[in-house]
């Protein structure tokens, strides 16, 4: 299949790119398009032909669910059974925006769409391109990442390209997304409301509007084989860079002297290295391919550069990979999440 790539402006939407996607989307076929977290691989949510396709050239588990995008609250209604009272002041305080909210499902929406849940995810993206196409089309878009299951999610066209070309009909090219890693999810079916999957709306943001929150315990540090985790999708080795990635945390000089001194012992037996470090620490390093993923100082910039940096890794093809920790109170536990299983939870403190 030739895959239609085409090139948009979000602050000058051009409206034939759009009616282009719609009519892809309308016929049951695929559109890759961005939002604010990362590129997404969309199709109609209602049509079950239609989803079964993301499985298929994602090479996606069909127990893992599909996020439904909405543009505005009646077509959320369309797909739920009801709208609980804590989901109706996250939808005021966070949509649109990177919150995915877990609601019992109408009969509407095919088990193909939920890997056969009595629940739906669904999301309002507030990025101009993917809120435009789904208005314009009025078509409820199921959209995972745009990447092939296991690869780190897809961040700008050229990396959706990269693993989709030939598979689906179009590319939408917004240029890079905002935020970089996935959404929060967050499941209000329960009494308590659960954090599924955690990202750039925090736990003490969702608390400011709700009160207390839980964090799914299946997600909480390494997995547990006793736990299964409530979001089938975390439970995969996601978001794998193909090089052997470890941690280091500790004091910051510590760190970058045990990195050195790993990169060096690498090097000379003959293997590639890369190494993930900040804009405060990067003249550190001497060894290897040292790559700055964002400062400290402004933790957007990590979460947005960090599957750009793990799959340039892949494209510089080193062996090893070796990272630092980026703990913190705000954006680092998602970050953190996503590095950590990107490391297949290798940590060494140092
Ligand atoms: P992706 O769109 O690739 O970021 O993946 C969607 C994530 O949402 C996966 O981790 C899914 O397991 C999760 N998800 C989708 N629908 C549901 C649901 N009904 N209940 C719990 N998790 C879900
Ligand atoms: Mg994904």
């Amino acid at each position: 299949m030739e895959t239609i790539y085409r090139k948009i402006n979000p602050q000058e939407i051009d409206m034939s790119v759009i009616e282009e996607a719609s009519k892809i989307l309308k016929r049951g076929d695929m559109v890759a398009f961005p939002t604010e977290t990362v590129y997404g691989l969309g199709a109609d949510a209602l049509n079950e032909d239609a989803s079964r396709k993301i499985y298929a050239a994602k090479g996606r588990p069909s127990d893992n669910p599909l996020i439904v995008h909405v543009s505005n609250t009646e077509q959320v209604k369309r797909v739920v059974k009801e709208i609980p009272e804590a989901a109706k002041k996250l939808m005021d305080a966070f949509w649109p925006g990177p919150l995915t909210i877990i609601f019992n499902k109408a009969d509407v929406v095919p088990n193909g769409t939920t890997g056969g849940l009595n629940t739906v995810a669904v999301r309002m993206p507030s990025h101009e391109v993917a809120r435009t196409l789904i208005e314009y089309s009025d078509v409820l878009i199921a959209a995972p990442s745009a990447n092939t299951s296991g690869r780190p999610s897809p961040t700008t066209a050229k990396h959706v390209m990269d693993d989709l070309n030939g598979k689906i009909s179009m590319v939408i090219d917004g240029g890079e997304v905002g935020i970089g890693i996935e959404s929060t999810i967050v499941d209000v079916t329960s009494d308590i409301p659960t954090i599924l999957r955690p990202g750039f709306i925090n736990k003490r943001m969702l608390e400011e509007v709700i009160g207390h929150v839980e964090v799914d315990k299946a997600i909480i540090g390494r997995p547990d084989p006793a736990l299964k985790p409530k979001a089938p999708g975390m439970k995969y080795k996601h978001y794998a860079p193909k090089a052997d990635f470890t941690i280091y945390e500790g004091d910051k000089d510590s760190v970058a002297e045990k990195i050195n001194e790993i990169a060096r012992e690498y090097i000379n037996k003959g293997y590639k290295v890369g190494i993930i470090a900040s804009d405060e620490s990067v003249d550190k390093y001497h060894y290897g391919e040292v790559v700055s993923i964002g400062s400290r100082a402004d933790e957007l910039s990590i979460s947005k550069s960090l599957y750009k940096v793990l799959r340039s890794f892949d494209d510089m093809k080193v062996d090893y990979i070796l990272g630092e920790s980026f703990e913190s109170d705000e954006l680092g536990p998602a970050i953190m999440n996503r590095m950590l299983k990107a490391a297949g939870y290798q940590v060494i403190h140092t």
